[in-house]
């Protein structure tokens, strides 16, 4: 904040109310815990976009509306993920193929113990496997290994796969979607 005072009053005044650690747009203050490193409101924005016909209906109808579509999403997710190869989702491994392409470019120390020191570029990474953390916090931020989380399992040699957070197992997203919704009759029922 104060580099950026110098560089641009008018931008530190805009900011200054608002602080990172409460509005979260600074990825060092995100919340670990939500294994998510997205910090729009689009789904929120999806979401109402979905409903716009049933906004305008009453309480009960809304309710209604809402639940037919969470069924139907439930059942497509659902089909979805039988499709997936192996034990994560085909998003997953994109990203995992983007990180290890940029992986090659790192190199790697290694304590001993569970901590690894990548070299990326002019920068340096602290990452613990077993914590499944990185200091550029993608990793802890995601579950999903970033560049040099990478790096540092391709050292102990060990499978990425094994290194993505639960969160996003297969298992994990069936127990998820296995709650299904029930059918309902209708209105004069
Ligand atoms: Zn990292």
């Amino acid at each position: 904040m104060a580099e950026l005072k110098q560089k641009s009053p008018l931008a530190w005044n805009d900011l200054k109310e608002k602080a990172p650690e409460h509005h979260r747009w600074c990825r060092a203050f995100f919340n670990e815990e939500n294994m998510c490193e997205l910090i729009d409101n689009n789904i929120a924005e999806a979401f109402n976009g979905s409903l716009l016909a049933a906004r305008k209906m009453s309480v009960v109808s809304l309710f209604e509306q809402i639940r037919r579509m969470l069924m139907e999403r439930i059942s497509q997710n659902l089909k979805e993920c039988s499709k997936w190869k192996g034990g994560i989702g085909p998003r997953i491994w994109r990203v995992i193929e983007k990180n290890s392409r940029a992986a090659n470019y790192c190199e790697v120390i290694f304590n001993g113990a569970a901590g690894y020191e990548i070299m990326h570029g002019e920068d340096r990474y602290i990452v613990n496997l077993s914590e499944k953390t990185c200091s550029c916090k993608k990793y802890t931020l995601s579950g999903i290994p970033c560049t040099h989380a990478i790096t540092a399992i391709r050292d102990k040699r060990g499978k990425v796969e094994e290194y993505v957070s639960s969160w996003l197992h297969f298992s994990t997203y069936m127990r998820v979607y296995s709650n299904v919704l029930q059918p309902m009759t209708g209105r004069n029922d």
